[in-house]
């Protein structure tokens, strides 16, 4: 009943490349943590142990603000035309093309990501956000503004300070850029965090952005858990500002800690139980393809029993197996803890009531693959509906008409994203007025780019990460006010 399951049994072994980076990188130099110690990151093919990484802490942190902070306060970078800071971008993403294949390496050793579409996406695509943001660099300007009496007033668009960027496991390349690139444009230096799962290619980026030319103390990577080095960032005292993207647990965290200390500005990208709702109208397998990386699909009993079948034969002809192998469709989940989580939710599914349509058990003897999971009668109330899997399991529920849509889709803390399937233009456009959540996708799910800003409501956080948005995040408006004596037009 399962979907094809290689696991690395097929495996034309990847040998595992040298690991050029592990030191945390301060201030232009790979250097060891303060305390010497270090952790394991493991590849998700096997458990085994892919590199020893150097574990960052407060003594670290300290060292890479005060880098950082001198760069900033002191450094070229913030003073630089923004033209000559796009140049340097532009060569850091030059690099990155040039590395591409090293990179995407990297990413599926480390991430189980698939190597295929690292190098043919993740990888150029971090390299098109920094280009997009180095374009940006030179168009930042303020207005001025005729005020009343004498009084005439301009306003500055300033780079917000030091930045801390703490990034989650998912998307280790695309989320570096994403949030390194809006930052560097603006004229921020930067501290990133990178997820304890995934540190290797965030060094790999900080050694090509010394090659590029980005001076000493503007780009820090400081490897290491979230509970030390990324708790130590985000209550430093002089961290301007922190831009996460994770959990919504750790992001609550993440915000006390910046109240507690210096009330930096925060942006939080934060988790979700995002909603695909697919109307009776839709063409059913374009629904299918649609629904890959959906977690709650709702359809509406027209179509259900066709969908349902049609899920079940796509998930049994997926293929699950080695990120190497370019006719696998589905890696191997992060590491060991993200396996079980996964894991006891297709448990709680089960205990809870739903039906387990396919799927439902680990993938091979070694490793962290888990077979394509779909359950169907699913209730709004059960766990593995309310909760964020993060994992490749789907739950299938029916409903009837598009008021019980919008209520079901909004029946959540979260509001990521959500997705409408539907041939109807006023279906289309109600759902996207009615969900509560910042980002909708028609006809299609889970796309993404970098012009199109990204960000969650409700408790998936706030603030955006791609567009021209994500620059204003970086940037702090100044007023500047004088009267103009004798002006001629008053
Ligand atoms: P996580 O919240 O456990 O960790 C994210 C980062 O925060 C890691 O670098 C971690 O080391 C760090 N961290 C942990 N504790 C910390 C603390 N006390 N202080 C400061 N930093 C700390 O999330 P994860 O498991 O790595 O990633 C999965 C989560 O990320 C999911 O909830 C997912 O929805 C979310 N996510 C959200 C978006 C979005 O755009 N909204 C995108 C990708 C992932």
């Amino acid at each position: 009943m399962g979907s094809e399951c290689s696991g690395t049994e097929e495996l034309k072994a990847k040998v595992v490349p040298e690991i050029k980076f592990t030191k945390l990188f301060i201030n232009g130099q790979f250097v060891d943590a303060v305390s010497g110690n270090t952790f394991e990151t493991v590849d998700p093919r096997t458990g085994e142990v892919l590199a020893t990484v150097a574990a960052g802490d407060k003594a670290d942190v300290d060292l890479a603000v005060k880098a950082a902070r001198h760069a900033f306060d002191r450094g070229p970078w913030p003073r630089l035309a923004g033209r000559e800071r796009a140049k340097i971008l532009m060569k850091f993403a030059d690099l990155i093309d040039a590395h591409a294949e090293e990179l995407a390496t990297l990413d599926s050793l480390d991430a189980g990501k698939l190597f295929a579409l690292g190098k043919l996406l993740d990888i150029p695509d971090s390299a098109e956000t920094l280009r997009y943001f180095a374009g940006a660099a030179d168009k930042i300007h303020g207005e001025t503004l005729k005020m009343s009496g004498e009084m005439q007033g301009y306003t500055l668009r300033e780079p917000i300070g030091v930045a801390g960027l703490i990034i989650p496991w998912n998307f280790p390349s695309t989320m570096f850029f994403v949030k390194v690139s809006p930052a560097l444009a603006a004229g921020c230096t930067v501290i990133v965090k990178p997820a304890e799962q995934t540190p290797l290619s965030a060094l790999f980026y900080a050694n090509l952005a010394k090659e590029a030319g980005i001076p000493d103390g503007v780009l820090n990577v400081i490897t290491g858990f979230g509970p030390t080095a990324g708790a130590a960032l985000s209550s430093h005292m002089d961290v301007d500002k922190i831009s996460f993207t994770g959990s919504t647990e750790v992001g609550r965290l993440v915000m006390e800690a910046a109240a507690k200390s210096n009330l930096k500005s925060v942006t939080l990208e934060l988790g979700g139980k995002s909603p695909l709702i697919i109307f009776d109208d839709a063409d059913v397998d374009m629904a299918g393809e649609v629904c890959v990386a959906a977690s709650r699909v709702f359809v509406q009993e027209g179509i259900y029993d066709e969908f349902v079948r049609k899920s079940a034969e796509k998930a049994k002809s997926w293929r699950v197996g080695d990120p190497f192998d370019p006719s696998v469709d589905q890696g191997p989940q992060v590491d060991e803890g993200q396996f079980q989580k996964v894991l006891s939710y297709i448990e709680h599914g089960k205990t809870e009531g739903a039906t387990l349509l396919t799927g439902g058990k680990r993938c091979g003897e070694k490793g962290y693959y888990i077979e394509p999971t779909i359950f169907t009668d699913v209730k709004d109330d059960m766990k593995i509906a309310r909760e964020e899997i993060f994992g490749p399991v789907m739950s299938i529920m029916k409903f009837k008409t598009i008021e019980e849509a919008i209520e079901r889709a909004n029946n959540t803390r979260y509001g990521l994203a959500a997705g409408v399937v539907t041939n109807n233009i006023n279906t289309a456009n109600r759902m996207s007025r009615s969900v509560r959540a910042g980002n909708i996708w028609v006809n299609c799910y889970f796309a993404f780019d970098r012009d199109c800003p990204f960000g969650g409501f409700k408790m998936s956080g706030f603030g955006k990460d791609n567009g021209l948005a994500a620059l204003d995040g970086f940037l702090l408006t100044k007023s500047v006010v004088t009267p103009v004596y004798d002006s001629p037009w008053l």
